[in-house]
């Protein structure tokens, strides 16, 4: 223990930044703030340029060894950073939900166990990626992914440690070198795993973690002309800056933005189930990128669809999210409720109506909201909010469900509820989206490509995709008889 450590429910976490395998601290700190209660957590390190040169010069010194070490070890390590997530899967639960507000039940049983299957996948298709040769006039061209170089993850505070581990675990695995800036409103877990990672055995300089606001220590980051690449999730603003700062190099970047994705309710569905999935896009207090946030529902059902939406939502109990029964916790920050509700109070102005909700519960938390009487071009309809907002529109036609679908600037996800399969396969042909779920929300494979189309996102991740972002892929050819002339 020293000046620098917290202790947040009971967990020991060390304020300062994680750089050459060693704790630095800054002169300036910010504060970090508790979204259950509004209370202080402690004051974190708060890094500027100096901390995010030193951070790229531990990376890039780093980068030659861990690039030579074979994949057999580098998986072995990431396995051990796995295990080491397993054991302390209580400990980054509790301290995430202290820090986020997202529900513990779910860090515990879903997220943690999750964040350590990122680490095991990556290990594992590491040591089974090969690529077949191809044969062009009898010469043979060889695919192989080097690693990249030095790489800069930058993540959002929504899902802190998920969304950091499905970046740091394919970057490390194809052997690149990290630097990870976790969001100033959520940094606790990201030192916990640089804990981990260095009891896991992985070498100085490997994983580097530091902190700060974006606006001060992000351009350093991402415009330095050692950074073999960027990993961004957040807004659509910052990653616009990001790739104006990366420009000058040309670093490769990886964009998950933001979304306002629908749910597509046809007639012929089961109402149950598109009520569960309606009821679902409250979760973590509608702060999920994925969230299908507009409900488009054909007009024949809608009444119904909205009488069992509304009976649905007042089971929910909003709350601490601590507590086992709770099903949704705090927004962020004060300044995220803000922003929500004057979203709402605008919709609500011009002519929205709020069939549930529409106002703020207390400093902390939103009350779930349904708005109908909203226009196709209204902000509402066109802008993510990143809280419990959600709206209701109708449609009589196929065509018109797809249409308002893929009308607005974002492509992240749909989903659909309908009974009839061929209706499903037509539908998610037409739209625009990287994921594309078919009565079910949420599910998916760390194998199969995730991102965003238009203004959610530039590349893809998980699996070959994920390789292919953070190596240099080769070819390599070899002539028929190349080996001839030299003995
Ligand atoms: P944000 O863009 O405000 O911040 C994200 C990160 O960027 C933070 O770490 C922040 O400090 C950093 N940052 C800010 N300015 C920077 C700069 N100039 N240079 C470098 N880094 C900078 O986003 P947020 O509010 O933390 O997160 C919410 C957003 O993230 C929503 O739009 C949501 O949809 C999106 N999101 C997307 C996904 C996805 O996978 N598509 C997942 C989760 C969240």
């Amino acid at each position: 223990m020293t000046e620098h450590t917290l202790t947040v429910a009971g967990v020991a976490v060390d304020t300062r930044h994680w750089i050459g395998g060693r704790r630095v601290a800054s002169t300036e700190t910010f504060t970090d703030v508790s979204p259950i209660d509004g209370g202080t957590i402690g004051e974190i390190s708060r890094g500027t340029a100096p901390e995010a040169a030193a951070a790229v010069a531990a990376a890039k010194a780093a980068f030659p060894a861990w690039a030579a070490t074979s994949r057999a070890e580098r998986a072995r390590i990431l396995h051990a950073i796995a295990d080491g997530v397993e054991k302390r899967i209580e400990e980054l639960s509790i301290v995430e939900t202290t820090d986020n507000g997202a529900l513990l039940r779910s860090h515990r049983r879903g997220v943690m166990p999750r964040v350590a299957h990122n680490f095991r996948f990556f290990a594992d298709w590491l040591l089974q990626m090969e690529h077949e040769d191809f044969e062009t006039r009898g010469h043979t061209n060889h695919v192989s992914w080097d690693p990249a170089g030095p790489s800069v993850l930058i993540t959002p505070w929504n899902a802190p440690l998920m969304l950091a581990t499905w970046k740091v675990a394919p970057a490390l695995a194809a052997g690149n070198t990290v630097v990870l800036k976790p969001a100033e409103w959520s940094p606790l877990t990201a030192s916990l795993l640089a804990d981990i990672a260095a009891e896991a055995g992985l070498p100085a300089g490997v994983l580097n973690v530091v902190q700060g606001y974006g606006s001060e220590i992000g351009d350093a980051l991402t415009s330095h002309p050692d950074v073999r690449r960027i990993s961004f999730t957040g807004s659509v603003p910052t990653a616009q800056r990001i790739a104006g700062s990366a420009a000058a190099n040309l670093t490769p970047l990886s964009l998950e933005l933001g979304g306002k994705s629908p749910l597509l309710v046809f007639a012929d569905a089961d109402l149950d189930l598109a009520v569960d999935l309606a009821v679902e896009q409250y979760d973590n207090a509608g702060q999920v990128c994925l969230a299908a946030t507009r409900f488009l529902v054909e007009e024949s059902v809608a009444e119904e669809f909205t009488r069992r939406f509304v009976e649905k939502a007042a089971t929910l109990t909003q709350g601490d999210p601590r507590h086992e029964a709770t099903d949704i916790g705090p927004n962020i920050h004060p300044r995220q409720l803000e922003k929500i509700d004057a979203f709402v109070q605008r919709a609500l102005a011009a002519g929205a109506r709020a069939v549930i909700g529409g106002h703020r519960n207390d400093t902390q938390y939103y009350a779930p909201t349904l708005l109908t009487d909203v226009a196709q071009d209204s902000e509402i309809v066109q802008e993510e909010v990143f809280g419990p907002v959600l709206t209701l529109q109708t449609f009589s036609t196929e065509d018109e469900a797809v249409r308002l679908a893929n009308d607005t600037r974002f492509g992240l996800a749909a989903t659909l509820a309908t009974g009839d399969p061929e209706r499903a396969e037509r539908v998610t042909a037409q739209l625009v989206a990287g994921t594309v779920w078919v009565n079910c929300f949420f599910v998916r494979d760390l194998q199969a490509p995730f991102g965003g189309s238009r203004h959610s996102g530039v590349g893809r991740e998980g699996g070959t995709w994920s390789f292919d972002f953070y190596c240099d892929v080769k070819n390599t050819v070899t002539a028929p008889n190349g080996w001839k002339n030299h003995g």
